[in-house]
């Protein structure tokens, strides 16, 4: 048979993390083998998984990594046996970097140009094998999926092209062939066909992997009397001897003061695929009904896939039962809001033969993860008081997916309100907790108010704001799309009601009843002397506008809209339907500012020629302009145009 050989391009996003490896000033290039010795773990990991449902795919051989160097040859090889690869999943998993991922990598590399932070890009997106690339000017890797009979050869020079052609495995696994680079001590290449290089490496950044390491190592052997002296004619012999590299200890059996800090971040990279220390490590041996321990951490920078639906997010919470290694990603254990956290659960109550199905019905999981959430969320406000500016790290990296908790968890509602920071008209950058905002609210202010919108700087130019600024009054600049949401589910925090600016009437809490009465009975008698206008206006916007009225939350502009208390926003329309959900759209109210000249101009005019087109380029250019006054979209930009153009040459024809 000719092996099918074909030759592909590496995607542009594939070739520049290439270029940047090849070209890298990174100095720790050891930790090639670390990447390198994590997928075969992970890949036994896996055939181990797959073996419980489907006996045929376990392997007849113990689960083993083995490293092998050929001196002359000047190569490294590391292999495995365990769930190996077909041929496609070759060309998706090495030629391309993670799907979605790519637009963003892509992004990201040109905002750092020059500078680029090697380990903060591979982290975020996953792309560890390349890393082979600073060591060697060639990479073969030959692979063979667990159930099937043919094999997979990938080579590249990493030179943008690669090629794929069938080879012959005897056994399912891969072994990944590295053809080394001239060692250069300057450059931090060793030479890793040395023996103790490869122990120190093994030592120092994989020595708690599950599965025995081994190579074969070289020794001379003499014969020797009872004494252990050698034999006097004795001749010394060279014997190689497989020897296994590391210790296998699993660190959250182990006591904390046995284990240094750079082992635990160690591990955390082994199981994260993180090139990053994590922020964060969290550690319990939790007694009681239930008995497990964890050791978990949570990233310095989130993940590439974190938004991306389940099935496709790569690293998760490792469990083990009683020690036993049972799945890399029980999503089973932790809701989805904290999916940002890693590390590893080993309970010593669940059976051994536990399926995925049983996890997602079985009570002690349901317990074990409530006791999780109870200590991430313990941890993290520990953390927010201790080290606030670490708590800002970690807002800004998962302050979004944790904000997600208020409407999945409701039992833990209130811990997440604590957790919360908000950006407001007056903090610039520096977010506050709703307890401080509450805090230093002024005399008068009894709610919490806020607006949501598409962005912070478009929130802070909304017309809505003005009487609330105009009174002092802070209010809550609410711009991740998960705002929309989980403000639906809050209606109080510590007894203040939580109020959207742009939702219904506005009262400001007039500090007394007569003020309020004098306010109410003003509005009254100026709603009736705006009548008609307000009518003119609504038949000029029917189409777009549910009501007209007159506004008690406008100072500077003439005109902003609004919605009904209970109204579904435009942006979260906007978020229902590209969800894909179906849901009409909610015309808004427009409110017209009665203080300001222009409506008072309108309402003269009108009172001296009410004839309907004479008022319908002017309803409609406010309405245009209160959309665009808040970063929307006017329906009919055309339209629009013609009407300003008009207005205008009327204006210059009168002056
Ligand atoms: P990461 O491991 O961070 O996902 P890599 O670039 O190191 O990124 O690997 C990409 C993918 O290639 C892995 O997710 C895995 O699916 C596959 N892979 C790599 N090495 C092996 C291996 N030894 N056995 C099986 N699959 C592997």
């Amino acid at each position: 048979m000719t092996a099918a050989s074909e030759t592909f391009e590496f995607r542009t996003e594939a070739k520049q993390v290439l270029d940047l490896m090849i070209h890298s000033v990174y100095s720790n290039k050891d930790i090639f083998l670390r990447e390198l010795i994590s997928n075969s773990s992970d890949a036994l990991d896996k055939r181990r998984f797959e073996a419980v449902k489907n006996p045929d795919l376990a392997s007849a051989a113990p689960p083993e990594i083995w490293i092998a160097v050929d001196k002359e040859k000047s190569a490294l090889s590391v292999a495995d046996n365990g769930i190996g690869m077909s041929r496609d999943e070759v060309k998706e998993f090495i030629g391309t970097i993670a799907k979605s991922g790519a637009q963003e990598f892509l992004k990201l590399l040109r905002a750092q140009k020059g500078q680029t932070d090697i380990p903060e890009l591979i982290g975020q997106f996953g792309v560890g094998f390349y890393s082979t690339f600073m060591v060697a000017d060639r990479v073969e890797l030959v692979t063979r999926r667990a159930g099937e009979a043919t094999a997979t050869r990938w080579e590249s020079a990493g030179d943008g092209q690669y090629t794929i052609s069938d080879a012959e495995r005897d056994e399912a696994g891969t072994t990944v062939t590295l053809h080394l680079k001239s060692p250069d001590e300057e450059d931090g290449l060793k030479d890793y066909t040395q023996e103790y290089e490869i122990r120190a490496i093994v030592k120092r950044y994989s020595d708690f992997v599950a599965y025995p390491i081994r190579m074969n190592v070289e020794r001379t052997e003499i014969d020797r009397d009872e004494e252990g002296k050698p034999l006097p004619d004795a001749q010394e012999r060279k014997v190689v001897k497989a020897e296994q590299l590391n210790s296998m200890k699993a660190l959250w059996l182990r006591d904390k003061e046995e284990v240094s800090e750079e082992e635990y971040n160690e591990f955390y990279k082994h199981i994260s695929h993180d090139w990053n220390n994590p922020l964060l490590r969290i550690q319990a041996k939790m007694e009681g009904t239930l008995e497990y321990r964890l050791l978990l951490y949570i990233p310095e920078k989130a993940p590439f896939d974190m938004m991306m639906p389940q099935d496709m997010r790569k690293h998760g919470l490792h469990l083990y039962i009683k020690r036993v290694f049972i799945m890399d990603d029980c999503t089973e254990l932790l809701p989805d809001y904290l999916r940002f956290v890693r590390g590893v659960v080993d309970s010593e109550d669940l059976p051994l033969n536990i399926s995925r199905e049983m996890l997602q019905e079985n009570r002690q999981v349901q317990r074990m993860s409530k006791g999780l959430v109870g200590k991430i969320l313990a941890a993290l406000k520990e953390m927010s008081e201790k080290e606030p500016e670490k708590y800002k790290t970690f807002w800004q990296e998962f302050g979004r997916t944790l904000k997600e908790g208020v409407f999945q968890d409701p039992e833990n509602k209130d811990a997440i309100l604590e957790l919360m920071r908000v950006n407001t008209t007056t903090s610039g950058d520096d977010a506050v907790s709703l307890a401080a905002y509450v805090e230093r609210m002024p005399a008068g202010q009894d709610a919490i108010y806020y607006i949501t919108g598409e962005s912070q700087a478009r929130l802070l130019a909304s017309p809505h704001l003005e009487a609330f600024r105009d009174r002092g009054y802070e209010v809550l600049l609410l711009s991740d799309p998960v705002d929309e949401v989980w403000t639906q589910y809050v209606s109080e925090y510590k007894e203040k009601p939580l109020k959207a600016i742009g939702k219904g009437e506005v009262d400001l809490g007039a500090s007394s009843e007569t003020e309020k009465e004098q306010a109410e009975k003003e509005r009254a008698e100026q709603s009736k002397e705006y009548a008609a206008l307000l009518d003119a206006f609504k038949s000029a916007l029917d189409e777009y506008v549910k009501e007209v009225r007159l506004s008690g939350r406008l100072t500077e502009s003439p005109a902003c809209l609004v919605l009904d208390e209970h109204d579904v926003s435009p942006q979260l329309e906007k978020m229902l339907r590209m969800m894909g959900q179906d849901v009409p759209t909610t015309k808004r109210i427009l409110e017209l500012n009665p203080k300001h000249p222009l409506i008072e101009k309108l309402k003269t005019l009108h009172e001296k020629d009410s004839a309907a087109d004479m008022l319908k380029p002017y309803a409609e250019l406010l309405y245009g302009q209160a959309l665009l006054a808040e970063g929307g979209q006017t329906p009919d930009p055309a339209a629009l145009s013609k009407h300003l153009a008009g207005v205008m040459l009327k204006a210059l024809e009168n002056g």
